[in-house]
This record gives structure tokens, sequence and C-alpha cells, in this order.
């Protein structure tokens, strides 16, 4: 079966637990070791078969998921405080998708015949990396794990993965699942821990060969050394500070929901959350006034109900970061609406939503990633100001712009410094898409065939056709 590592006199208490699941196991140094040699073992057996049977177990693992459904969403709800409605039917749905789509890839692993001398034959093959470490951040729990298992599984790999210590229920059912679905043992692992113990041990492992990680600028930037300094290949997925741009002549309805969604959606725990709205300067107070009346009529509460849309954010340490954003030194000085106030649940790390008004673009509030229930609201008087407040920052994931000029927006997206360009949508997202940064928001890519090719080696393979002469006669 997949293996799933856990040591039962390990157990520790989590940090985050918003409701009574408080304590999980932890990986040791021996487990890790368990783990690689499983995965050694299983990866080439699993390269090796055929091409059909190992999609056809992928697909099994998707039509796995949607049976799983309400335990999933259950799971990654009480660990992230993620409300229900989005855990057990849209995250779902896409984790389903995602091993959908790479299923599909598994007989698209061409490589190509080069044309050389004509004395010869050059063959470009693609290979499995081997073994893939995969480091999972507590926001998506699922998606980010699918994210990461179903590419390094479709291209030959075998993955050992290390979900967040405050999310980490979702990836144990997840490998049962898999084991349910047919997935040879050993080709998925999940090991239990912090980042700084078994996350880094991972990244370290010789036999590891690639590693993909979702997380913080700093944490990825430290990987990052550390696979720079092994010569290790690597996916980073980081940080971000999407500029939602807004022109008077869009449609302001559609775009106010857009942004409430894309800013307020899980807590503003997201990388690509329109926390930066840039407005054009006449529509400015109209539009804050329609995501003010929205935010007012939206749920926060228990992410359990069906009718909550925000819930809690992942720990109390979290919350006191986002707290301590909103009420330090960056917002001093700064306007903020009053928004109506709400009660919130007790038990829960609950945050109220914010907004503040005519931010400066270079204000740390504006620049940082807060990754919390709030919004800075710039305004702009031309398309080359808000181009480049757009752009002024170290972070590159996505800009978000809303027009009814085909012009304007196709020269946003050209000029945009990002890895994903949304224009008068939020959010769009499709295993078959690219998805990653520019600038500090990380290096490669994760879906489409672009992260079929990241996780695999190239060979270039030379036949002699005739009777080999040496140029040295
Ligand atoms: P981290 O980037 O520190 O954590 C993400 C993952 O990396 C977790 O599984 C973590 O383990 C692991 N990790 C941490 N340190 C190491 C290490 N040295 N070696 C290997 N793995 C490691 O994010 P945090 O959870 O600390 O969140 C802090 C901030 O990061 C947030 O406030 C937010 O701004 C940003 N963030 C961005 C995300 C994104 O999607 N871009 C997602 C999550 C956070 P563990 O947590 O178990 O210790």
């Amino acid at each position: 079966m997949a293996a799933i590592l856990l040591r039962h006199d390990d157990a520790v208490h989590r940090p985050n637990c918003w409701r009574s699941l408080d304590r999980c196991t932890v990986a040791s140094t021996q487990d890790l070791e368990i783990a690689v040699e499983a995965a050694r073992r299983a990866q080439q057996a699993w390269w090796l078969s055929d091409d059909q049977d190992r999609a056809r177990i992928l697909r099994r693992i998707a039509d796995e998921i949607r049976l799983h459904a309400n335990a999933l969403g259950t799971l990654d709800t009480l660990d992230s405080g993620r409300p229900i409605r989005d855990t057990a039917t849209r995250d779902v749905e896409r984790a389903a998708r995602i091993f959908e789509f790479f299923a599909g890839t598994t007989d698209r692993l061409r490589g190509a015949v080069v044309p050389v001398q004509p004395s010869r034959t050059n063959l470009v093959e693609y290979e499995p990396i081997g073994i893939v470490g995969a480091i999972t951040p507590w926001n998506y729990p699922l998606t980010n794990a699918i994210g990461k298992i179903a590419p390094a599984l479709a291209t030959g790999n075998a993955v050992i993965l290390k979900p967040a210590e405050a999310s980490p229920l979702s990836a144990l059912l997840l490998a049962w699942i898999a084991h349910k679905a047919g997935l040879p043992a050993g080709l998925l692992n999940v090991l239990n821990g912090s980042g700084a113990t078994i996350g880094e041990m991972i990244v370290r492992h010789p036999d590891i060969g690639k590693i993909t990680f979702t997380g913080s600028t700093p944490t990825g930037r430290h990987i990052g050394s550390i696979t720079g300094d092994l010569l290790k290949s690597v996916t980073l997925e980081l940080g971000g500070k999407t500029g939602f741009i807004l022109f008077a002549d869009a449609d302001l309805d559609r775009a106010a929901d857009a942004l409430v969604f894309s800013a307020f959606n899980n807590a503003g725990q997201t990388c690509t959350a329109g926390s930066r709205p840039l407005v054009e300067a006449s529509i400015a107070k109209d539009f804050v006034d329609r995501i003010a009346s929205r935010l007012n009529d939206i749920v926060i509460g228990d992410p359990l109900d069906l009718e909550t849309r925000i819930g809690p954010v992942i720990s109390a340490r979290h919350r006191n970061m986002i707290l301590a954003h909103l009420a330090g030194p960056s917002t001093t000085g700064l306007k903020r609406l009053e928004l109506p106030s709400r009660s919130l649940p007790e038990a829960g790390f609950y945050v109220s939503p914010s907004i503040f008004l005519d931010v400066s673009p270079t204000a740390a509030i504006a620049q940082e990633e807060v990754f919390g229930p709030m919004i800075t609201v710039t305004s702009f008087t031309s398309d080359d100001e808000a181009i480049e407040m757009a752009n002024a920052t170290r972070h590159g994931l996505a800009t978000t712009v809303w027009t009814s000029s085909f012009q304007r927006a196709r020269r946003v997206s050209r000029e945009a410094r990002s890895g994903l360009v949304w224009i008068n949508t939020a959010h769009s997202l499709h295993p078959g898409s690219p998805y990653g940064g520019y600038k500090q928001s990380g290096v490669g890519v994760e879906m489409g065939q672009e992260a079929v090719q990241q996780h695999m080696k190239i060979k270039s393979v030379w036949m002699e056709d005739n009777v080999w002469q040496s140029p040295w006669g």
C-alpha cells in the first residue's frame, strides 16, 4: 500500500487547532529513510509500466476523491478553517480534475528525433527525475498537495509529501484513497512534521532529486539556496501581492463581486488574493461603497456552516501576525473604512475584514503579503500610472484587470510583470494552464504540459548509423 508513516509515540500538539483535532504524529529521520527506500523500489517499475495502466490508476484516484468529497472537505475545514462550502465542493472537484488532466498526459511524454548528421540518429528522451519531495502549506491543503502529486506520478516519479504541520489530515486520507485506487506501494509517502525538521531533511536528502514547494517567499528562498547548493531541480510557488486594476469603463458590479471574492475568499489567505485594488480615481468612492455593502452581506462564522463564506484564519499565531499588520506601524496614519461591527464566534481565530483607503502604493501594507482579510485601495489617473503601480512590488504572481476596452486589457497583460493575468475574471484556474510567478513569487510553474516537463530529465541519445570514423583519422 501507499506508505503512511506515523509514529504514535511522537504525537505532538498542533498549534492551529480551532476544533478538537489537536494532536498529530510526526515522522523521524528513520521514517524518511524508509519512505525513500520504498519510493526508490517502487519508482522504476512504475515508470516501466504501461502508460495506459498508469493513466487508469490516476483516473481511479480522481473517482475516489469525488466519492470521498465530504470526508476530504471536512478534514480540510477542521484543519484549516476554510469553509466547507468550498472545501467539499470546489476544492475536491479541482483536486479530481487535476488527477484527470495529468492522467491524460501519460501517453504524451514524447521525445523527439533531431535532424543531425545523415550518418547518425539523435533521440531526445524524457525520463522521470526519480523521487520528488513535495512541501505544501496550510491554505489549500488538498489542492496544494495534489497539484504536486499528480504531475509527479503521471511522469513516472514517486513522491514524498510533507504537508504543513497545521493541516496534515487530508493528505493522509489521500494516501489511503490512492492505495484503494490501486496505486502501487511506495509511490506516495506522507511524512508529517515541521518544516524545520522533516521538511529540511527532505530538501537535503541526496536521493530526492526534485523539490516542489509552495509557501512563503523567505522559506522558498531558503529552500532554493539549499537546492542550488545541492544542484537539485526545484519548483517554488511563493507569495504574491496581486494588483487588481479597475478602470472606470468596467462593469463595476461584476468587478466588485470579483474583488470581494478575490481578496476575502479563504479569509484572504491566498497567494493570489487581490489585496491591492488600484482604482481609477473617478470611480474610487463608488467602488469602495459597492465592496463595503457586499462585505456586510457576507456570513463570517463557523466554517462547517454551509452559509459561511469567511471562516477563521489558520492559527492564533497567524491571527496575531495579521493583527500586527493591521494595527502596527505600517498602517499608522492610514484612513480605514469603518465597517459595521459584527459578532464573531468565540472559538476560532477570526479576523474582521479591513479596508484601507487612499493608500500610497509604496506603503508597507501595500507591499507586504498580509495573508488576511484586508485590502488597500489606491487610486490612479492614467493607464501608465495603473500599470506602473501594479508592477511596483517585489512579487509577481498575478495581475487582475477590469475594463471594457480590449486594447487596454491587452496592454496591461503585455506589460504586467506577473506569471498570471486575469482580464475581467478572477482566479480562473484549470489544470491544463500553467501557474507560476515572476520575480520573488517563484521559480518554474505548476500545472499544464509545462509542469510535465519540469518533472522530467532530458536525455540525448546518439546512434551511429554507419561504421564510426574517428575524427582523428
Ligand atoms: P512557510 O513557507 O514557512 O511554510 C510552508 C511549508 O513549508 C510548510 O509545510 C512548512 O512546514 C514548510 N517549511 C517551513 N520551513 C521549512 C524548511 N526550512 N524546510 C522545508 N520546509 C519548510 O509558511 P508559514 O506557514 O510559516 O506562513 C507564513 C507566511 O507565509 C504567511 O503569513 C503567508 O504570508 C505566507 N504563505 C504563503 C503561501 C502561498 O501560497 N504562497 C502559503 C502559506 C503561507 P510547517 O508549517 O509544517 O513547519
